[in-house]
């Protein structure tokens, strides 16, 4: 209900110095929480350990600290929870997904169900390959080839150690839907639209959509706040949550209001966390502002001389919350905040730093 405490996660990825994209999804997210007196989780989402730069995580909780966006208790590092994600993952491989609709444990004997976590042998090329050709965002459908393979061949490659990742498994005939707090109504055809997602990669490393999802669930975290790049991510991840849920995926560190849950008992139904996908962020020519334009890197702007209130007002003109790009502060920005007042036509007109 609305008395609820909000708890909201700034979630970055410390694969390098923060960039003027982080910094406007930050100053939302922190906006959300901070005007409802809610609480603020750091999440260093460090476990695509190929990507990580070594003090990364330490340059953002600097970079944070310097522009005044503060968080609540010690940072939480996905590192530091693999055995979390190994737990979803074998809780959710014993369950099943039917044709028809339903999720179901697994044993039933009908020929129409799915192990709802199954193993992929195909490779890049493999999907590409037997995939339509998408549109738009790249987001690449699975085209189901090793859900439909014959269990005995399955588990006969598995029995021989081929190299596969793992999938879950989107059950037929069903539409994710969800209010988006700026883009409104969502809906998502799971199977058409999504595919089986990969939840666990070939070389060992859990996907982020297995992640993420474990760790807003285990954290209590209520609004999420991001991208709109993730906004078909947000189908994913509910289909996971509803599934760690059903599977009594539950821990001490589920809040207080929910302690007297307990993996025995039926679980009783949980709020769905709010979302706030944000407008995402054009450079002058139109196209998506890239990580490599290194002149909107926290470190090239802190080095001009560029002082925090200056990136904070020009990210609150951004987000619509101010009609000048004029530098103020995180806290002038409390007053009145509301969703409602997000922009989604602003965000196209980036300019250069340099003009802040
Ligand atoms: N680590 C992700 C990023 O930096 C965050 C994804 C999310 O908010 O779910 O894009």
């Amino acid at each position: 209900g609305s008395m609820e405490t909000i708890v909201g996660r700034l979630a970055p990825s410390p694969t390098g110095r923060m960039h003027i994209g982080n910094v406007y999804a930050a100053l939302a997210a922190w906006l959300g929480v901070r005007s409802r007196n809610g609480r603020l989780l750091l999440r260093i989402e460090d476990i695509d350990t190929p990507r990580v730069r070594k003090d990364a995580d330490r340059w953002i909780m600097d970079d944070l600290h310097w522009l005044g966006l503060d968080w609540d208790g010690e940072p939480i590092y996905q590192s530091q929870r693999i055995d979390r994600y190994d737990q979803a993952i074998e809780l959710l491989k014993r369950r099943s997904v039917t044709e028809a609709d339903g999720i179901t444990e697994t044993g039933a004997s009908s020929t129409s169900t799915t192990p709802l976590i199954y193993p992929c042998f195909c490779s890049r090329a493999d999907i590409r390959a037997a995939s339509a050709p998408n549109e738009g965002d790249g987001f690449i459908v699975y085209p189901g080839t090793c859900r439909r393979l014959d269990p005995q061949i399955r588990a006969a490659r598995l029995a021989r150690g081929d190299r596969h990742s793992w999938r879950i498994a989107m059950p037929a005939n069903r539409v994710e839907t969800f209010d988006d707090l700026i883009f409104g109504a969502q809906r998502f055809d799971l199977t058409r639209e999504l595919g089986d997602v990969v939840v666990k990669r070939s070389d060992g490393l859990f996907a982020y959509q297995l992640a993420v999802t474990v760790d807003d669930l285990l954290t209590g975290v209520n609004q999420i706040v991001r991208g709109r790049d993730l906004l078909r991510s947000t189908a994913v991840q509910l289909w996971i949550r509803e599934n760690l849920i059903a599977a009594g995926f539950t821990t001490p560190s589920v809040p207080q209001s929910q302690s007297h849950e307990t993996s025995q008992s039926p679980q009783p139904a949980r709020p769905l966390p709010q979302f706030a996908h944000l407008p995402l962020i054009d450079d002058p020519t139109g196209r998506r502002l890239a990580k490599r334009d290194k002149a909107w890197d926290l470190g090239a702007m802190r080095e001009e001389g560029i002082a925090p209130q200056r990136i904070i007002g020009y990210c609150a003109w951004l987000l619509g919350l101010r009609p000048t790009a004029a530098p103020c502060t995180p806290d002038e920005l409390l007053p009145g905040f509301s969703w409602r007042r997000i922009a989604t036509n602003r965000a196209d007109r980036l300019s250069d730093p340099h003009t802040l």
